[in-house]
């Protein structure tokens, strides 16, 4: 038996829009294939909180699915806040990167107040920015995706952005070039697509700063042949569909 990983889906009925439940697949397949043994937990409003997760996940949703959860996500904001501070690994995309930032002032007015992990804020404006992505990282190199808001997000000075985009693409704002934001282990972004099949290395980025927390380090001793060839197929395939979501016009 492989090494136990214990991943969190965050609001998957609320905050899951453009396939980001892909993410959370696509890092079930790769912690198997590495020879590591991922148990899936579901966080909904009203659930309990498992007693040890190593990384958690959450999608985009509407400015509604933003407002339903908003209660409860306070409720879960010190745990959320001391775990990132501890070095947990979260992939937050879209309407819950928004919501890791200070506040969120929606297009109707209405202002969420955010949980701060992410020293940002959003502003709802009436012109969405839609439409296929990539921007570039020095971390993660070309990353890979589709962005579908209407939030502006400006980031605190002191705060890295995930990426930077070119003229054609919005990012956070559709002004100052930047994407998503990274605050230690903790990677705010809004792109779909599922983003992680499509980026293997942020998968790998959050597989191996969760299994490093977890056991002291990343090996794969318990990967079988078959798992390496299957993994090396997968990667094979991520290659062509970056290839191929690339070359699609915006
Ligand atoms: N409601 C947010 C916005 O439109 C988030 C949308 C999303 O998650 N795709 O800015």
């Amino acid at each position: 038996m492989g090494k136990t990983i214990d991943v969190m889906s965050l609001y998957p009925k609320d905050m899951n829009i453009y396939g980001d439940s892909g993410n959370v697949l696509t890092i079930r397949r790769r912690l198997e294939l590495y020879g590591y043994e991922p148990r899936i937990h579901q966080y909904n409003q009203g659930d309990e909180w498992p007693d040890h997760i190593d990384m958690i996940l959450g999608g985009g949703g509407q400015d509604t699915g933003q407002k339903k959860i908003i209660d409860d996500f306070f409720k879960r904001s010190d745990l959320l806040r001391s775990l990132a501070a501890d070095g947990v690994p979260m992939l937050m995309i879209c309407g819950l990167y928004q919501l890791f930032g200070e506040y969120f002032e929606t297009v109707d007015g209405t202002r969420l107040e955010g949980i701060g992990i992410i020293g940002a804020h959003t502003v709802g404006q009436d012109v969405r920015m839609i439409g296929n992505l990539v921007e570039r990282s020095d971390r993660f190199g070309d990353i890979i995706g589709y962005e579908n808001h209407s939030g502006q997000t400006f980031l605190n000075e002191d705060v890295q952005p995930l990426g930077h985009v070119d003229q054609e693409g919005c990012g956070n704002n559709g002004e100052d070039h930047t994407e998503g934001a990274r605050v230690h282990n903790v990677i705010g972004t809004y792109m779909h697509g599922s983003l992680l099949p499509k980026n293997p290395a942020i998968s790998d980025f959050l597989i191996e700063t969760a299994v490093t927390r977890r056991y002291g380090g990343f090996d794969t001793a318990d990967q079988t042949p078959e798992q390496a060839a299957e993994l090396a197929r997968l990667d094979a395939v991520a290659a062509s569909a970056r290839k191929a979501a690339a070359a699609r016009p915006r």
